[in-house]
């Protein structure tokens, strides 16, 4: 929990804005430079697995069956989307929850996700 530096209610650290005064909870200030660097290389990360996993398809394509290229196909099916809502989070300075960090260390790229647990960007 925070509090609201306006009105001093008690807020959700997800909260962007004051539910009570409605007023910008912490402005980008807080995440500096090292916060910008972190999610730079974590969205590169996540774009690395994307392209290992299609370089996969792909050799799955040229090699093997069309059920193996189907089963290689299944981890971008959400690969890509939490790789693009990342990248969607970021340009919008929204904070990322800490279950979409967890998720991402498990099962888009390792490297990514302790990046973005690193980054204290919903403070
Ligand atoms: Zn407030």
């Amino acid at each position: 929990m925070k509090y609201c530096s306006k009105c001093g209610a008690e807020i959700m650290d997800e909260a962007y804005v004051c539910p009570h005064c409605g007023c910008k909870t912490e402005p980008e200030k807080a995440q500096g430079n090292a916060g910008n660097t972190l999610r730079t290389i974590a969205k590169i990360f996540m774009l690395i697995s994307c392209g290992m996993w299609a370089v996969v398809f792909l050799i799955y394509l040229a090699l093997t069956t069309i059920l193996a290229c189907l089963i290689s196909l299944i981890p971008l099916s959400w690969i890509i989307p939490m790789t693009v809502v990342y990248w969607k989070k970021v340009a919008h300075h929204q904070p990322v929850g800490t279950g979409f960090k967890v998720c991402t260390l498990l099962f888009v790229n390792t490297i990514a996700g302790i990046l973005m647990l690193c980054d204290n960007n919903n403070d």
